[in-house]
């Protein structure tokens, strides 16, 4: 009996809220699931994988790369958002979401126009050109974007265009509260941008705490904006890559927490739901970090070997319709097709 809708199509998800734990390897998760006294976010997901992240024209790669692999599906060089390895632009998932009528959403804690969140929505075959990566925002109307990097829209040093103005102008509501002063979420007739700072926001010691919440409530704010066809959502912690560079473990055992405490919040949600796929995972390993003998629970021995990234494998994590297409071990590039197979795109 088929009630006009196939088995296939009954089991795809009309959601997906991808996220990643910038920097964030096996030896991070172990780190916070100890540090949590063996809890972990991560056992509540029924499917694992491992993926390879090397880039184009590394064996290490870096968070440009790595994230064009996953949002377009290509292999592309260190330092790339959004373009091939001829630097040639190529279509993201959180395009062709939006390009299907799909709400769209970045929630990050660092500059939104930072390697990961540009490789969702820009094209440029150069990592550091910030203002050049904030006009894409511009055009691209996503529907719901918090993180840092103020400057790069209204303190622009190569022209003198006043970006925040321009998106006011075309409908969005923009928020300048201090990243501690999180601002009353407006309603969903129009666009809501949240800039937390001017700078980078601060590390979650140095008194962010708004990744959790802002998960929580742009997973909302998306969902009421167009319940009819679904939405993505990108969530980044951002940090635990920068903790990883600067060797910092009490840094980052807080970002993992603040990580895993926005995890729960979109598991929630999905489980609530019961058509989101949740796919967590992250760029790359940071620090080339381990666990060493005389460690327990109370006290922890973290060494780092190294203070750039790693080519380790990095795990991926799924739940909800679509979940079981990320088992096994593949490549980071082929996140974009399990996706794109998850959803029925063709
Ligand atoms: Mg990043
Ligand atoms: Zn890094």
């Amino acid at each position: 009996m088929t009630y006009g809708v196939s088995q296939e199509t009954a089991k795809r998800p009309k959601n997906i809220i991808f996220m990643v734990g910038d920097g964030m390897g096996l030896g991070q998760i172990t780190a916070s699931m100890y540090a949590q006294r063996n809890k972990t976010v991560f056992d509540r997901f029924p499917v694992t994988g491992l993926m390879t992240t090397q880039s184009s024209n590394h064996l290490i790669t870096d968070s440009g790369a790595g994230a064009t692999a996953f949002s377009c599906g290509c292999k592309t060089f260190n330092g790339a958002i959004g373009v091939n390895a001829k630097k040639h632009p190529c279509p993201t998932l959180l395009e062709t979401a939006d390009s299907l009528g799909m709400a769209t959403g970045i929630v990050v804690t660092c500059s939104i126009t930072h390697a990961t969140p540009a490789s969702f929505y820009a094209h440029v075959p150069e990592r550091a050109s910030m203002e050049e990566i904030a006009v894409w925002l511009v055009q691209n109307r996503i529907d719901f974007l918090i993180g840092g990097g103020g400057k790069y829209f209204n303190k622009r040093t190569k022209d003198k265009r006043n970006l925040v103005q321009e998106m006011e102008k075309t409908g969005y509501q923009v928020s300048t509260n201090r990243y501690d002063s999180i601002p009353k979420i407006p309603g969903t007739e129009r666009p809501f941008f949240w800039i937390t700072s001017e700078e980078e926001p601060p590390s979650v010691l140095k008194g962010r705490t708004f990744l959790p919440e802002m998960t929580q409530k742009g997973i909302s704010f998306i969902q009421k904006r167009d319940n009819s066809r679904g939405f993505f959502m990108v969530v980044e912690g951002s940090q635990i890559d920068w903790a990883g560079h600067s060797n910092d473990k009490l840094t980052l055992i807080a970002e993992m927490a603040d990580f895993e405490k926005a995890i729960a919040n979109a598991l929630d949600f999905a489980k609530k739901d019961g058509e989101t796929l949740v796919v967590v995972t992250a760029d790359h390993e940071t620090g080339g970090m381990s666990i060493l003998q005389g460690s327990n629970l109370d006290s922890l021995d973290l060494k780092f070997t190294s203070k750039g990234h790693t080519a380790s494998m990095i795990p991926v994590f799924a739940y909800g319709p679509g979940a079981d297409f990320f088992n096994g071990i593949y490549d980071n590039t082929d996140i974009f097709y399990k996706i794109k197979k998850a959803m029925g795109w063709n």
